[in-house]
């Protein structure tokens, strides 16, 4: 084998580790912890350069439910679906990744609170009227969506994933099949009633 040979053949083999080291395999998508490498490094620069970065914490609505009727096999199809139709819905720069079992987040660079709402629901309506087709046949899915932008205080990475989370669990608690904008009254140590806020 001449050396060229082998020295492509070891580059493609460290790009193939390096790949499945940032991947979540079920999916595709980057798994958490690159996600949270690289939305860290995303967020200080937005907050440096003052550019707004948002994110979208997106939950499968009774996935248990779907899996229980269906099967895992079905399940995990229906989560690969999901997946293309989030892919499909956003642009190169966008970061997509599983960030759990069947919760998947979005970091969206340079994107306003009211375009990556836009984003959200856009992702949310592609899902509505498809049937996954699966192994076990067709499948209706739901999703929820909670969003958050980074504000003049607000911006580290953490800081966004916690009010997307708290606006994904209001969009549960409101029904579920919707896309919900985080509001300073969602977070829990916020009192409405205290006249001093
Ligand atoms: P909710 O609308 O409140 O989110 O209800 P839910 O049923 O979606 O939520 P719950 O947290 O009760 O269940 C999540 C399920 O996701 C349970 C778990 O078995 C399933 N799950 C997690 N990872 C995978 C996976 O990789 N494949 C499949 N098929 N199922 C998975
Ligand atoms: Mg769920
Ligand atoms: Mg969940």
């Amino acid at each position: 084998c001449a050396p060229f040979a082998v020295a492509i053949e070891r580059a493609r083999l460290f790009e193939e580790v390096h790949r499945l080291a940032i991947t979540d395999p079920l999916t595709g998508a980057y798994n958490r912890r690159y996600f949270l490498d690289q939305a860290a490094q995303e967020c200080l620069r937005a907050q440096r350069y003052h550019h707004a970065v948002s994110l979208i914490m997106m939950d499968l609505d009774h996935f248990k439910q779907i899996n229980d009727s269906y099967g895992h096999t079905a399940g995990d199809q229906v989560l690969r679906f999901v997946i293309a139709a989030c892919q499909e819905n956003l642009r190169a720069a966008d970061l997509l990744a599983r960030f759990g079992g069947e919760e998947f987040i979005i970091l969206l660079p340079e994107t306003p609170l009211e375009q990556a709402t836009l984003i959200a629901e856009r992702i949310r309506q592609s899902i509505v009227p498809a049937q996954v087709i699966t192994s076990e046949g067709p499948v209706q899915v739901r999703v929820s969506l909670g969003v958050a932008s980074s504000d003049e205080h607000t911006w580290l990475i953490h800081d966004l994933i916690k009010r997307a989370d708290q606006a994904l669990y209001q969009a549960k608690a409101l029904g579920r099949n919707r896309t919900q904008v985080w509001m300073p009254i969602l977070a829990p140590d916020s009192n409405p009633s205290d006249p001093s806020i």
